[in-house]
């Protein structure tokens, strides 16, 4: 399951961390939200997103949960703590039946 996650690594794109504090702080003000499908959303859930680079220069300065990886998949920071919370859920189990549920009726619809 390929979600798309990009790795940044340390030699990667960030060339300016100014940019990249105003590119977070805009990401976490909605100015980049658009919708996500959630057929999406559920997958993430199910399959998780993976972790980013340990090298990952964006994360060291905005943060865990709120580097370029997750943000060029997550268009609002609101569905990254949605994707959390379902992934958590999924994990412990409360979820999994729902998730193959739901994604087995959209696999349907297709
Ligand atoms: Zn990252």
């Amino acid at each position: 399951m390929d979600l798309g996650l990009k790795k940044y690594s340390k030699n990667g794109m960030i060339k300016d961390i100014e940019q990249e504090r105003d590119i977070t702080e805009r990401w976490y003000a909605g100015e980049y939200a658009q919708t996500m499908k959630l057929s999406t959303l559920i997958e993430a859930a199910k399959f998780g997103i993976g972790e980013c680079d340990e090298t990952c220069l964006s994360r060291e300065i905005s943060g865990e949960g709120n580097c370029m990886c997750v943000r060029s998949i997550f268009t609002h920071p609101e569905f990254y703590m949605l994707y959390t919370r379902l992934r958590q859920m999924y994990v412990t189990g409360r979820f999994v039946s729902l998730v193959n549920e739901a994604l087995g009726d959209m696999n349907a619809d297709k």
